[in-house]
C-alpha cells in the first residue's frame, strides 16, 4: 500500500476513514454491505457525530460492523473500551453483547459520551455500560489484583502514546483466549512514510509510538496477532497464556 504524503493526497484527508487505495472501492463496501445493514441507532449516532468538531476521531461504519461481528463470533460478554468519544464503537459493542453483557468504558471526556448517550439509551443497551470518566491507566492499575483474566474483549482506541503501557496491564486483565483490539495501528498509512514526508503534526507526533507498539506486539510471545487494514488499521491480539 503506497502512502500519499502531499496535502492533496486523499489518505491524508481529514476524516478519511479507509486505507484502501480506491475511494470507489471503499464507497462500494459501505454502500453495498455496511449502510444497508447498519442498525438505525448506529446510523443516528454516526450522523450526530459527523456534526461534531472532533468527528475525525470516530470509528468508521465498516469498523463498527466489524467489531459487532467479531464480538458475536467470540461470544463476548465481559468487555472493556478505552477511548469512547461519542460512543460509536461502544454502541457497536453494546448491541453485540447478550442482555447481561458488560462494558467497562473509559474516557477522560464525559461530555462527548453524554452527547451520544440518549441514542444508546433509546437503543435499549445503556444498562450494559459502566462509564468511568478519567484517565484509563490508573483504573487498570487498580483492577490488576481483582480482575485478573476476566475480560473476553478489550478495545483500545485512546491516547496512542500509552498503548504500550495499556498492553502491560491488559495482558493480565484479558482472559486466556480473549482478544485485545488496538485501533489505528496503521496510523493514516504513516507507518510506511519516509521520516521526512510531510505529515500532519498529530500524525507525526504519535507515529513513533504506533511503530513501537507494532514491533512490541509482533515480538510478544504471550499473544497471537492479526493486523487488519480495517478503518485505520486494527491489530487483534489473542492471549495465549
Ligand atoms: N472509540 C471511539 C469511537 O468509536 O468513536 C473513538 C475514540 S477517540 C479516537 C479517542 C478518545 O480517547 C477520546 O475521546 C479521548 O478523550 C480519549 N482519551 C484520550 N486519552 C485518554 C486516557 N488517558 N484515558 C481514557 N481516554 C482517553
Ligand atoms: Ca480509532
Amino acid at each position: 500500500m503506497s502512502v500519499e504524503t502531499g496535502d492533496q493526497g486523499r489518505h491524508q484527508e481529514v476524516g478519511h476513514k479507509s486505507l484502501l487505495q480506491s475511494d470507489a472501492l471503499y464507497q462500494y463496501i459501505l454502500e453495498t454491505s455496511v449502510y444497508p445493514r447498519e442498525p438505525e441507532a448506529m446510523k443516528e449516532l454516526r450522523e450526530l457525530t459527523a456534526k461534531h468538531p472532533w468527528n475525525i476521531m470516530t470509528s468508521s461504519a465498516d469498523e463498527g460492523q466489524f467489531l459487532n461481528m467479531l464480538l458475536k463470533l467470540i461470544n463476548a460478554k465481559n468487555t472493556m473500551e478505552i477511548g469512547v468519544y461519542t460512543g460509536y464503537s461502544l454502541l457497536a459493542t453494546a448491541l453485540a453483547l447478550p442482555e447481561d453483557g458488560k462494558i467497562l468504558a473509559m474516557d477522560i471526556n464525559r461530555d462527548n459520551y453524554e452527547l451520544g448517550l440518549p441514542i444508546i439509551e433509546k437503543a435499549g443497551v445503556a444498562h450494559k455500560i459502566d462509564f468511568k470518566e478519567g484517565p484509563a491507566l490508573p483504573v487498570l492499575d487498580q483492577m490488576i489484583e481483582d480482575y485478573h483474566g476476566t475480560f473476553d474483549f478489550i478495545f483500545v482506541d485512546a491516547d496512542k502514546d500509552n498503548y504500550i503501557n495499556y498492553h502491560k496491564r491488559l495482558i493480565d486483565l484479558v482472559k486466556v483466549g480473549g482478544v485485545i483490539g488496538y485501533d489505528n495501528t496503521l496510523w493514516n498509512g504513516s507507518v510506511v512514510a519516509p521520516p521526512d514526508a510531510p505529515m500532519r503534526k498529530y500524525v507525526r507526533y504519535y507515529r513513533d509510538f504506533v511503530l513501537e507498539l507494532n514491533k512490541a506486539l509482533a515480538a510478544d510471545p504471550r499473544i497471537e496477532i492479526c493486523m487488519l487494514p480495517v478503518g485505520d488499521g486494527i491489530t487483534l491480539c489473542r492471549r495465549l497464556s
